[in-house]
């Protein structure tokens, strides 16, 4: 998987301080997405062991409460399973903190996927297509009306949709 920046202190992606990680690769094309550059899978640079020692230190820090994941599209077939796996790391290591997930797909198309299982290991998932005739930009955590912030360990519980706030 290539990325394009681990960011370390964003407040603008998810709850309190975060390190976000950049994915590369979308096939989704949303018209008015803010990332087109981010949409070729061979763009950025790999994640390897060194980006991957960035970002643990990173997250290590006491203030910071989790990480998010956002690209590009982290789901995005090439990146599933390594995010899946990054997401399982990162919860055995760093049981404290949360992670978000930005994805194009909507809660179904995940749920009834085989790549449901990353469920087991994010806390938030925001979902949907970026739509630009739905922006709104008072969304404190999404760009279009659609798209919505779900709390996954309840929506689980619950076996319904349960919405972070
Ligand atoms: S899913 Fe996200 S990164 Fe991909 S095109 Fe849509 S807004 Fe852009």
């Amino acid at each position: 998987m290539n990325y394009h920046k681990i960011e370390k202190t964003s407040i603008a992606n998810g709850e309190g301080i975060r390190v976000v990680l950049w994915v590369s690769g979308c096939s989704l094309h949303c018209r008015g997405c803010q990332n087109p550059k981010t949409w070729d899978l061979n763009s950025g640079r790999l994640f390897d062991k060194e980006a991957k020692k960035e970002l643990f230190e990173a997250l290590d820090k006491p203030y910071i409460q989790g990480i998010t994941f956002s690209g590009g599209h982290p789901l995005e077939p090439e990146n599933v399973e390594e995010v899946i796996n990054l997401a399982k790391e990162i919860k055995e290591k760093f049981p404290t903190k949360d992670i978000w997930l930005y994805t194009g797909y909507s809660w179904e198309e995940i749920y009834y996927k085989q790549i449901s299982r990353v469920l087991l290991y994010i806390d938030v998932l925001v979902d949907g297509k970026y739509i630009d005739e739905q922006r709104d930009l008072t969304l404190k955590w999404c760009g279009s009306r659609n798209q919505r912030v779900i709390n996954v360990k309840e929506s689980l519980k619950e076996n319904k949709i349960v919405l972070y706030n």
